[in-house]
């Protein structure tokens, strides 16, 4: 089955878009239920063990698709999202060397639809960018985890883990600032303060 590995930039764009909290789109996986081979920088030290932060299920499918198999989240929807169900392969420097297309299932029609071969490559360069920025973050994560193991304290966990990421705490100031505007715009039709 498909899972969708995700990055703080995919997740700040559906926490933004949908107006829910970060931590509310995932599911963590063992490394045993997925295979990451190629991506081994993407899996998280927490306290429970190594974890791969990927969209969160429901009935066996995205929990962002609706019961008519349109994705709930088009205009927000992840990076790996929008590049399905094509797949570009490069060489070391980075030229695009193939082009694959993967086994469709699981995400209806709207699923992966690119307009010509500038966008596949301009949105498969930012996938890149952004996985590395993420794995970057998840490096320094996993060197602070391995500290607090020599100082026999636990790794934190999936929530100290958004923190790290400045994630949730933007989705309580955007829940802030829009309360603070429904407030002023209540007043400013004269309503009682
Ligand atoms: S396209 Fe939408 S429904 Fe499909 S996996 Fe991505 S976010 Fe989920």
């Amino acid at each position: 089955m498909v899972r969708v590995a995700v990055t703080h930039h995919d997740l700040r764009r559906l926490a933004q878009g949908l107006e829910r909290p970060a931590s509310s789109f995932v599911d963590w996986l063992a490394p045993d239920a997925v295979d990451m081979t190629n991506e081994p920088g993407s899996f998280v030290e927490l306290r429970e063990g190594r974890r791969l932060m990927v969209l969160a299920q429901s009935g066996g499918a995205c929990h962002l698709l609706d019961p008519n198999q349109r994705c709930t989240a088009y205009a927000w929807r992840p990076l790996d999202c929008q590049l399905y169900p094509l797949d570009l392969s490069r060489d070391e420097a980075g030229a695009v060397v193939g082009v694959a297309r993967l086994d469709p299932q699981g995400c209806g029609d709207e699923a992966g639809q690119i307009a010509d071969v500038n966008e596949l490559g301009a949105n498969d360069e930012l996938r890149w960018r952004e996985l590395g920025e993420y794995q970057a973050h998840v490096a320094r994560w996993n060197r602070l985890a391995g500290h607090r193991r020599r100082f026999r304290r636990q790794p934190g966990d999936a929530g100290e883990f958004f923190s790290f990421l400045g994630l949730d705490e933007e989705t309580r100031e955007a829940d802030f600032a829009r309360a603070l505007a429904t407030v002023h715009a209540s007043t400013e039709l004269g309503y009682p303060k």
